[in-house]
């Protein structure tokens, strides 16, 4: 393997580090990535920072720097974007690139209207994604879905429910799973459709309800959506009929590099080790306590070896291999990391104080690692699963066992 980066990726990395220092500043916020997985992520004011932030990288040219040039992106070279990857979320910043998911579906699979209006929005920062694709019965196995939608003259007609649409209140669109061939084995009748939740005037498409649902934080993170005869414009197919689940299958390299988590980690924790250089239990200093300093090495280990896990896979993508089970091994490892073992050891060392949450007054960096922890509960089932697939995927392409 080989980890170099080159010189231009090196000094990209300094004019990164020096454009966060004077253009971001977190404010207190836990705004990392501002999807799903931050704290702050329905605060206004965290959206309005997030939105300020997002113009300055359009204007840098890097908000879409990873995308091809023939979407109007510029093409960069993988170093580039994993080292751009890297220092935002070292820096605890918003992930700085559009709306995940659907961006690879769009242009693999999208007609050519769906490109001009949807990459050429998303790449101004002027359209926002809901994700539409767990149901009440259809969770990690997804393609038990029910969500019906028949074809009727130009439009397609969806009846059904979905449920943790995460952030969808603030949605423009939805990117939907509905299934449209009943008779079909299962992962063969679903169709991948855009449907508009609502217009410039913020008024809902007809059929369409949301209900909230709130976290254990009182967050209200995600919504039911409930869909009854929403009439869907049969231009807005992405890809074919009955061909959707491989459609919502497209990722993007960019977006399995996987070096967000550990780039985050390493981050917290010399900010971490920053605040507790100032803190005294029973009149020590918390950093002299052999517990704690074993406990923080430990991590530290964990983490440098999460990041290294990230950099195999990034190095095979830039040689042009599939890194299947490699990256699911990194993404698992990286998953189990957060969950079981980073949050909890900085709560452990923070003690009682972290049960203070964000915004209470004596919580140490504003609860950042009592909300963590108790957010990282969500980690391996959310995003479709990974503490199942990742080790299925492991076992089956990367060591060869029968399913
Ligand atoms: C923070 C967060 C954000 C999310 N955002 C979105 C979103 O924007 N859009 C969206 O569509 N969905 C979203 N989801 C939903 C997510 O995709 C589902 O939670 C996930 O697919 C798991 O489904 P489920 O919750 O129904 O759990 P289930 O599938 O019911 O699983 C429950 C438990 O059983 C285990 N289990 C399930 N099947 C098996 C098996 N065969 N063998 C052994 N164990 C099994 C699981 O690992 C899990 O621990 C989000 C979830 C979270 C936590």
């Amino acid at each position: 393997m080989d980890f170099t980066l080159t010189v231009e990726d090196e000094a990209f990395r300094e004019e990164i580090r020096t454009f966060l220092k004077e253009e971001w500043d977190p404010k207190g916020f836990d705004a990392y990535s501002m999807t799903t997985r931050s704290f702050d992520f329905d605060s206004a004011e965290a959206r309005d920072m997030a939105d300020e932030f997002a113009q300055k990288l359009i204007k840098k040219g890097w908000w879409t720097m990873h995308w091809p040039t023939e979407h109007g992106g510029a093409d960069a070279p993988l170093s580039k974007q994993f080292v751009y990857r890297q220092e935002l979320a070292y820096a605890d910043a918003p992930s700085g690139s559009p709306s995940g998911n659907i961006t690879g579906a769009l242009m693999l699979h999208g007609s050519d209207w769906m490109k001009n209006y949807f990459l050429g929005g998303m790449a101004k920062n002027q359209i926002h994604w809901a994700q539409g694709f767990s149901e009440p019965n259809a969770g990690t196995d997804l393609a038990s879905l029910q969500t019906r939608a028949v074809e009727d003259g130009d439009d397609f007609v969806v009846t059904g429910q979905k449920i943790w649409s995460s952030a969808s209140h603030f949605a423009d669109w939805y990117h939907v799973l509905v299934r449209t061939d009943p008779e079909a084995p299962k992962h063969r009748g679903i169709t991948y459709l855009a449907m508009r939740l609502r217009d410039e005037d913020g008024v809902y498409t007809p059929g369409v309800t949301l209900r909230p649902l709130y976290d254990m934080l009182g967050k209200r993170r995600w919504n039911e959506i409930f869909m009854d005869e929403v009439r869907v414009p049969k231009e807005n197919l992405i890809g074919e009929v009955n061909r959707g689940w491989y459609a919502a299958m497209t990722t993007l390299n960019f977006e399995r590099t996987g070096i967000d988590g550990p780039a985050r980690h390493l981050g917290v924790l010399d900010r971490f080790l920053d605040v507790m250089r100032g803190i005294r239990f029973n009149g020590e200093p918390v950093l002299s306590d052999p517990i704690v300093r074993h406990k923080l090495a430990d991590l530290r280990v964990m983490v440098e070896t999460d990041r290294m896990l990230s950099y195999r896979v990034a190095w095979m993508e830039s040689r042009g291999d599939v890194p299947q089970a490699e990256g699911a091994i990194s993404g698992y490892h990286n998953q189990v990391t957060a969950k079981f073992h980073f949050w909890p050891t900085l709560g452990s060392i923070v003690r009682e104080y972290a049960a203070l949450l964000n915004g209470e007054s004596r919580a140490p960096n504003n609860g950042m690692y009592g909300t963590n922890a108790d957010l990282a509960l969500a980690l391996g089932f959310g995003g479709g699963g990974g503490i199942l697939l990742g080790p299925n995927i492991i076992a089956q392409r990367g060591l060869g066992l029968p399913r």
